[in-house]
């Protein structure tokens, strides 16, 4: 679930000063019964709700009066979050208005992302963009996408603060799970003198992070402690892969779930135990969610780009995060990520060190 944004200084640029006015302007221009749709990306992480649900408590108390938040899939949000503020404005997606005056999409890097709801691009009087993955495909119509931003909730306390709506604990709340989830509780390279100085303002009111990082981080059920444990123990370390920088992985099936009676979110969190491995630069969990589809995490400490990786797999994500749908047996989506990790790694005086 930990997401660790672009480290290094990519390419990209952030959002113009006309980008941030025609974004204001959007949200000005709403009457008082416009009816304005957010959207996370599937399978929503801290980022994704955080900013989307801390933008739409935001929006509500600048006066949208007809406001809608959703996710594509299934509509429960994962345990660890269940207690976020803001969740009143959560609807199933086939209950999202068809047609909004305005959409706002948070933290999706391109339509994929946005499932069956990408419909409502296409029928919103406007579509807004709000993220920070490097490889965002500019959809939607105003982009405010800065890849060098540590989440999607430092571009929504941007506009926020330009809107003119004050930060409140409910506010903060919401953009620090997100800030906090994106940057590892702090401890990525993402993490900027502008990342302190907004947690800080964050902090300022009043918020508790003790009681957010436990319940975000810290707490799991038991049975997840010992799936964990199962799960850890079929670890796979190949030190000669990645021309030598070594590959760590392993996986988990619907069956493990079963035996352990835990629900799929509790895999998130694997990666981060799987990623401390010291003789492996890249890492990797690869998560059945039907009997050939499998979701996978990439991990890098610095070798790799292992968005490279993922993108060219059919998915997307950070330089050093970064994840795919593989299809097939584990064995063959492990087969495909060693060959692409072959291919994957910078010239020699490239190379960080
Ligand atoms: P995860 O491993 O699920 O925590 O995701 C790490 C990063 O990869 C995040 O920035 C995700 O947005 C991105 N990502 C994960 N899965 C996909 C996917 N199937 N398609 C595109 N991007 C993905
Ligand atoms: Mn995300
Ligand atoms: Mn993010």
């Amino acid at each position: 679930m930990t997401v660790p944004a672009e480290g290094g200084a990519p390419a990209g640029v952030g959002p113009t000063d006309t980008d941030w006015a025609d974004a204001v302007a959007a949200v000005r221009a709403l009457s008082a019964d416009a009816r304005v749709l957010l959207i996370c990306h599937v399978n929503p992480d801290g980022d994704a709700l955080g900013s989307m649900l801390g933008f739409g408590l935001g929006l509500r108390r600048w006066g949208v009066r007809h406001l809608q938040a959703t996710f594509p899939g299934p509509p429960e949000v994962p345990e660890p979050f269940r207690w976020l503020p803001g969740l009143e404005l959560l609807v199933p997606q086939d209950a999202a208005y068809p047609d909004p005056d305005l959409v706002i999409c948070f933290d999706a890097a391109s339509e994929s992302r946005l499932g069956d709801l990408v419909d409502r691009l296409d029928k919103a009087g406007t579509a807004l963009v709000l993220d920070h993955h490097a490889s965002n495909t500019r959809f939607g119509g105003i982009h405010l996408v800065d890849p060098h931003a540590a989440a999607t909730s430092v571009v929504a306390e941007g506009l926020l603060d330009r809107l003119g709506v004050p930060l409140d604990a409910e506010i903060a709340t919401c953009l620090y799970v997100a800030l906090s989830t994106d940057t590892g509780s702090f401890r990525f390279e993402a993490t900027t003198p502008e990342v302190h100085r907004m947690a800080a303002r964050l902090l300022a009111t009043g918020i508790r992070p003790g009681d957010i990082s436990r319940r975000i981080f810290d707490t799991r059920p038991f049975g997840a402690v010992r799936l964990f444990g199962e799960v850890l123990g079929r670890a796979r370390l190949e030190p000669a892969a990645v021309a030598g920088r070594g590959l760590v992985w392993t996986y988990a099936t619907q069956d493990d779930l079963a035996r352990y009676g835990q629900p799929a979110y509790v895999l998130e969190a694997l990666i981060d135990s799987v990623r401390c491995t010291a003789e492996a630069d890249v890492s990797c969990v690869v998560k059945q969610v039907a009997a050939a589809e499998w979701a996978v995490s990439l991990r890098s400490k610095g070798a790799v780009d292992v968005s490279r990786v993922a993108v060219a797999l059919g998915g997307g994500g950070h330089r050093f995060a970064a994840g795919f749908t593989g299809r097939g047996t584990v064995d063959e989506v492990v087969d495909r990520i060693r060959a692409e990790l072959d291919g994957a790694l910078p010239a020699r005086s490239e190379q960080l060190p």
